[in-house]
């Protein structure tokens, strides 16, 4: 049956056990990001063997299934909470990153209503114009959440490369330090986490030049796939094959590069255009965008070139491999971390977790 998605837990172990010891010697916590699959508890699991201080995932729903199947570990929310979900954030998660005083306040109202405690990592804009509140109102801020009876405030956060493409530095991770140095000065209360950022801001812990002061990252691509998308590069002391998606060809035919007959439409809406190149051969698999977001998987074999997918059928142009491809074989994929997040909850991959120790 395919497609398969193959996934090796020894890799994942090792690639936690590496960025949380790079990170540890710099005094860096490090929260394993469970988003990016799904947070399949067996995936979890190889983190935690690794060493991961952590888990933080951005969905509700992952974070309850990750509660429902015993897993006990501190348990950060990475999305900013929905006012109107306030009682499972506070049930189901131990800590949210936050930046508005409306929901902090519900979060309060209902952490101190079911005896609970709740600890709130304010979000810091520094650039990157996601989430967060900007500098300027970082003392007041903090000077409001104080005064909230029921949420506690854990320290500050920033986030990263995600909407702006703002790149970590030692400058705005520096404010970031700076400003939680403020409030601890002019309020009079230590911040125990200073969160720096996710995978981007790896690249800054190679090269020693993470700010002291910055105590936590938050890792999901790095570790999952040893790369780096928002610094472009693949990290080098990381495996990057921990998870291999297969797909098994089900028609393989020598065929034209033009298609024949008037042009309309795609599946998709779209008008396709093709360059003649003659004759090639050419691989169909049973493996479509039903199942993986196609622009996020890239055949491991790189004489192999994807032409083109429908809901259920992807093209492979085989022409230039020296591998001898079979109609019933499986062809690999690696994937990139929107790949790798739609195989994982598709209902349509089966999942495979290898472990030899
Ligand atoms: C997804 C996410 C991360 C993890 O990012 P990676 O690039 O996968 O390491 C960290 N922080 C927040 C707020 C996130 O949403």
């Amino acid at each position: 049956m395919s497609p398969l998605l193959d996934i090796n837990l020894d890799k994942i172990r090792y690639n936690t056990a590496q960025v949380r010891e790079k990170c540890r010697q710099q005094g860096i916590a490090v929260l394993g990001v469970t988003k990016g699959f799904s947070a399949m508890p067996q995936i979890v699991s190889a983190m935690l063997a690794g060493g991961a201080d952590g888990l933080a995932d951005s969905r509700m729903e992952n974070i309850i299934e990750l509660r429902n199947s015993g897993f006990t570990q501190p348990i950060t929310l990475l999305r900013i909470p929905e006012l109107s979900d306030v009682e499972n954030v506070v049930r189901y998660a131990d800590i949210s990153v936050n930046s508005e005083i409306t929901v902090m306040e519900a979060l309060a109202e209902t952490a101190q209503k079911t005896e609970k405690s709740h600890q709130v990592i304010l979000m810091v804009d520094v650039g990157d114009l996601r989430e967060g509140i900007l500098k300027e109102h970082v003392l007041e801020t903090a000077k409001q959440i104080s005064r909230l009876k029921g949420v506690r405030l854990l320290g500050l956060g920033t986030n990263m490369g995600c909407f702006g493409g703002v790149l970590p530095s030692t400058d705005n991770l520096g404010l970031l330090v700076e400003l939680g140095f403020r409030i601890e000065n002019q309020l009079g209360f230590k911040l125990e986490v200073i969160s720096g950022g996710g995978t981007s801001t790896l690249l800054l812990v190679e090269n020693r030049k993470v700010p002291a002061g910055i105590n936590q990252l938050r890792i999901g691509e790095g570790i999952l796939l040893g790369t780096d998308t928002t610094n472009q590069r693949k990290i080098s002391w990381l495996w990057d094959d921990a998870f291999v998606l297969s797909a098994e060809v089900i028609e393989l035919k020598s065929k034209p590069s033009v298609p024949m007959g008037d042009i309309g439409r795609d599946a998709f809406g779209n008008v396709p255009e093709f360059v003649d190149i003659g004759i090639r051969k050419r691989a169909i698999l049973a493996l479509g965008k039903q199942d993986v977001y196609i622009e996020g998987i890239v055949p491991v074999d790189g004489n192999l070139k994807i032409l083109g997918a429908s809901s259920d059928h992807l093209i492979v142009d085989v022409t230039d491999t020296e591998q001898d491809i079979k109609v019933g074989d499986n062809i690999s994929f690696q994937l990139t971390y929107s790949g790798l997040v739609s195989a994982s909850h598709s209902r349509y991959v089966a999942k495979k977790f290898r472990e030899v120790q």
